[in-house]
């Protein structure tokens, strides 16, 4: 979509750190990582937020981003040490991009509750 950051980097219009691509999905280093490991997965189409999957070609780029997000982690060994996806939807929760995206975090211990 016009004027949508992540749309702009899987466009390759925007510069970001790449770690994984295929015909449905994009992963890139987050730009201001809050782990050590922090990967921002996202769908090639644009989609608003987990509230607008909703049709099966929808199903589809999230399917793709599961089995992507389990490639990642492997290769980065996190499925030893352990990790944590995260999505943020609308204000309580901070979300800034309006483009679905699934944060991988690992390489430290990570707290729970969230803040
Ligand atoms: P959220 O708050 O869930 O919407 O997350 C948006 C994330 O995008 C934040 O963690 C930002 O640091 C990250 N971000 C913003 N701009 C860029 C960019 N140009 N390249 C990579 N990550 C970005
Ligand atoms: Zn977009």
């Amino acid at each position: 979509m016009e004027g949508c950051l992540f749309c702009d980097i899987a466009n390759r219009k925007i510069d970001a750190r790449i770690v994984f691509e295929d015909e449905k999905v994009i992963a890139f280093n987050d730009i201001a990582p809050q782990s050590p490991v922090h990967i921002l997965v996202i769908p090639k189409k644009h989609i608003l937020s987990l509230t607008n999957v909703e049709s099966r070609e929808d199903y589809e780029y999230v399917a793709g981003i599961f089995s992507a997000m389990k490639k990642i982690v492997e290769e980065k060994n996190l499925d030893r040490s352990g990790f944590r996806v995260v999505v943020n939807h609308g204000k309580n929760a901070g979300q800034a991009v309006p483009h679905l995206h699934f944060h991988i975090l690992g390489g430290r211990k990570l707290n729970w509750p969230p803040g």
